[in-house]
Parts: C-alpha cells; sequence; structure tokens
C-alpha cells in the first residue's frame, strides 16, 4: 500500500483557522501521530547505527500525503515539526532522555557502577 492510500480523496476538512483549537480529524491525528514516532525513531536512528535513510523516506512518504490531505494543515505546521525534529538529534556522545535507546543505556550504565 503505498502512503497516499490511506489518505486518498481526503477533503482539506479542517474547520477555518480552528486547527489548534478544534480537535483534530481522527485520521489527521492517527497521521500526526504516526509522524512524530517516525521522526523519533529516525533521530534514535541516526544517533545509533540503524537504518536512518529507510526511516527517513517512510517519514518523507507520510509527510507527503498529509501535505497532499491536509495542505492548509501542513502549511501551518510543518516548520514547526522540522524544528521539533532538529531538536530530537543527538549522538552517543550527546544522549537525551527522549530516545529510547540512549533512556536503556542510561539504565544500564547505572546498574553497572551499583
Ligand atoms: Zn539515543
Amino acid at each position: 500500500m503505498s502512503p497516499n492510500e490511506q489518505f486518498d480523496q481526503a477533503p482539506d476538512d479542517l474547520p477555518p483557522g480552528g486547527s489548534s483549537v478544534m480537535p483534530l480529524p481522527p485520521r489527521l491525528a492517527v497521521a500526526v501521530a504516526r509522524r512524530h514516532a517516525l521522526a523519533a525513531h529516525w533521530a534514535e536512528s541516526m544517533a545509533h547505527g540503524g537504518p536512518g535513510a529507510e526511516i527517513f523516506q517512510e517519514l518523507a512518504d507520510l509527510e507527503e500525503a498529509i501535505a497532499e490531505a491536509w495542505p492548509r494543515f501542513w502549511d501551518e505546521h510543518a516548520h514547526d515539526w522540522a524544528i521539533r525534529d532538529a531538536g530530537l538529534i543527538h549522538s552517543e556522545a550527546t544522549p537525551t532522555a527522549a530516545c529510547r535507546t540512549c533512556t536503556l543505556q542510561s539504565a544500564a550504565w547505572r546498574r553497572e557502577a551499583a
């Protein structure tokens, strides 16, 4: 299934000017949650030697689908999401609590030190 299929024929169905106060349409809420999870997974993968390129491609495909189905919502959020994603970038030398692998490694180190 292409990433676009799940969003086919989706109208730009947000209320006028209401994206920050109205609940998101369910399919968009799912897409955004998936998008943020992929971004976190991508940052984790890049920091710890995972398949970053594959995850990035999946993220790019999903973002394209969101932009196509909900262009106004995309225009309002794409910039903030880019900044948000930049904040997730780290390395093993600069671990972050936002990363699952860093958190697991940190717990392991604490156990070793105990
Ligand atoms: Zn990490």
